[in-house]
Formats: structure tokens, sequence, C-alpha cells
């Protein structure tokens, strides 16, 4: 089908193809990885956000999976997170002997809350994940922080869609004690396909660069610590390569200025849904603290979400719901059979509209014009 507005469309920019060129035309550059690009990223992320410890990797996914094998304990194998997330958050935990348990969301802001992961907590609970949908941290993250570490449980923020955005005056990333990101090209900085991991608990930070590495010690090689490098853990090849790194490196330069496009995008509509009294239709979050604006979602309060998709389809806006909750999902019913009342019932009353780079404000005019249709 052919859209007027598409929902996402991939950063793209010729200062990220001049870097990947400059890297090619470096005739001893490697190109696996580690090498200059790599590390000058690593620079300007902790300077920007203060994160201390950062492992770039090949995707969000391959973060979850370090993070999961390094939270194991047998005795504590049992993982609570949302059942609305994307698949590979719970596939990570369960390739790593963790028994999986769903949560189910609070409400509209399609996230569980402390009420509910305390409620969920058992004596085999050893991690707790929770998931920054749509770059926005769920209510009480100070005081989940607390709670975990009083009961000895890991905490791991699946923060792919979170860059950038904060909870109170911390950024998110720097909850958990480990917190993984993505940068996929549906995300709003990508390498393609990229990731990377934080290790805040520094009990961690030896071990995930060796998983990184092969399951070896080659880092204590590459800092001259070691003369030859060992197979030392189960790891297996998760690293960001070079060529990667050098078109990621542009945009992380660029940040602020990408966060202030989709900011002024992301506004202009909340502006015509307040001014019109929208609130009446649909909820739609207005945040209190620093955002990515990574994704606005409206959550239905008649209509389903099928049925005003259907609509703007008709009129050239490329929309889509959210997850199917994973419970629900053809393997997730293989390992959860009880009802998440609140997830399956706002699944179907979410919609996420378009919001990216390239998008002009006389769009989000034009989508205006639309939703008066639908709703008036
Ligand atoms: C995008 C996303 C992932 C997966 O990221 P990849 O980099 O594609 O592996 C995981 N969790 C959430 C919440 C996501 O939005």
């Amino acid at each position: 089908m052919n859209f007027k507005i598409q929902f996402h469309e991939p950063y793209r920019s010729s200062k990220c193809d001049t870097d990947v060129r400059k890297l090619l035309l470096n005739k001893k550059a490697s190109l696996f990885g580690f090498g200059d690009i790599t590390n000058r990223n690593e620079k300007i992320i902790k300077k920007k956000f203060g994160f201390k410890d950062i492992l770039f990797t090949n995707s969000c996914t391959s973060s979850l999976e370090i993070a999961a094998l390094l939270t194991f304990r047998k005795n504590k194998n049992e993982v609570l997170m949302p059942s609305y997330t994307f698949s590979t958050t719970a596939s990570s935990f369960l390739r790593s002997n963790f028994s999986v348990k769903f949560l189910d969301i609070k409400d509209q802001t399609m996230m569980p809350d402390l009420d509910i992961i305390k409620k969920n907590i058992t004596k085999k609970t050893g991690v707790v994940v929770i998931v920054h949908y749509a770059g926005l941290p769920i209510n009480d993250l100070d005081k989940l922080k607390i709670f975990c570490k009083k009961k000895k449980i890991f905490l791991v923020e699946d923060a792919a869609q979170a860059l950038g955005s904060y909870y109170k005056n911390n950024i998110l990333g720097s909850f958990g004690d480990l917190a993984c990101f993505s940068y996929h090209e549906t995300k709003n900085i990508h390498a393609g396909s990229g990731g990377m991991l934080v290790v805040n608990n520094k009990k961690f930070k030896e071990k995930a660069h060796f998983i990184l590495e092969r399951g070896t010690d080659r880092r204590l090689v590459l800092k001259n610590l070691k003369k030859k490098y060992s197979w030392v853990t189960i790891g297996s090849s998760f690293n960001m390569t070079e060529l990667n790194s050098a078109y990621l490196s542009y945009q992380l330069k660029n940040y602020d200025n990408i966060i202030k496009k989709r900011k002024k995008t992301y506004e202009k509509y909340l502006k015509f849904f307040k001014s019109n009294n929208l609130e009446k239709y649909f909820y739609f979050n207005q945040n209190r603290y620093k955002f990515n604006y990574h994704s606005l979602f409206i959550v239905l309060k008649k209509y389903s979400a099928s049925k005003f998709i259907k609509f703007l389809k008709k009129n050239k806006i490329q929309c889509f719901i959210g997850y199917v909750p994973l419970h629900n999902s053809p393997f997730g019913r293989k390992i959860h059979n009880k009802k998440l009342l609140n997830t399956e019932f706002y699944s179907k009353k979410i919609v996420r509209l378009p919001i990216h780079n390239n998008i002009q404000l006389q769009d989000i005019d034009y989508i205006k014009k639309v939703f008066e249709k639908f709703f008036f």
C-alpha cells in the first residue's frame, strides 16, 4: 500500500555514509570491531549520559542474552517481566534456563507498576526485567530499585527504546544492575542492527566483556595484562562491528538535534489533541521528565484499535498496534496459562502514530484533519 505518511523511516544521512566510506578507505583499519570508531563512540556516550561501563553489541537482543547469562542463579531462576514486550526480552532469559513469569500491565501506560511486581515476587525470583515502553519509565522506578536491592533481586532494564530518556533527574539505563539498549533501524538512532549493554553492577563488569568476546579473556590481552587469551566462560559473538559503529557515529554526535526534531513533531500532535479535547476519546502520555520522543501512542476509550487503524490506512496514514502480548503468542501460550486482563484489554486499544525524522509539520496538520473526520 502506498502511504502518504509512513509510520517510521530509519534515520539516514550522507554524513553516516561518509563515515563508513572513510573507514573503508583506511586499508589498515579492522572492520571487526573494538577499533578507534567504537572507542570514540564509547567516549561520546559516557560523556553525554554519564554511564560508567558500556559494551557495544550487535543488537539489544544480544545485550539481553548477556544480561541473562550474567544474572542466572540456580536457586533463583525465576525472572519477572511484562507480557507486553518484544519476543526476545523473554527468549533471551529462557535460553539461559530461567523460568519466565509474565506480569500484567497496570493501565494505559502499558507497563506494570511496583505493586504488580511486588505481588508476583516469590522465593525463586532472581531477576526483574522492566521495559521502558515507548521510551518512558514506569512510576516508582526509584522505589523499585531500592526494593530489588533489599530483596537481592537483580534489576534489568530493557531500555531498547529509551536512549536519552529520564526518570526524575536520572537517565534511564542507570537504574538496573544491567541495562540493554537497541540501535536497530526502528529506534531513534541506529547502526542497521546494533545494541548496547550498560553495566552498573561492578560485579558483572569483567565477565560481561568475556561473554561478549566469545567467552574468552581476549580483552586482557588487548590491555596488555596477559600474553595469550583463553576460554574462560560461556560466551558468544556479541560485539558491534566497526562498520556498524561507523554508521552510528554521526548519529551519536548529532543525537540532541535528532531528539529536538522528534520533540517538535510530538508536541505538534499534543497541541491538536489538547485543543480538540481529544482526551475524551483516548489516553495519551503527557510526560513529566526529559524524554527522547521515541514513540507516540494513544489508547482509545471507546473504539477498538483495529477499527481506527483501518480508517487511518484508508486515509493513507500508516499506523500500528503495539505488541501482541507474549502470553497470547503461539510460543508464549506454551509457558504461561493465566489471563492477564489489563494487558489483553489495553493491547486491543493502543495505536502507535507516525513519528520519525522525515515527518513534516504539515503532515501533522493532515493527520489532524483525519482525526477530526473520525471522532467528530
Ligand atoms: C527493539 C526492541 C528490542 C530488540 O532490539 P534489537 O536491537 O532488534 O535486538 C527488545 N526490546 C524492546 C522493548 C524493543 O523495543
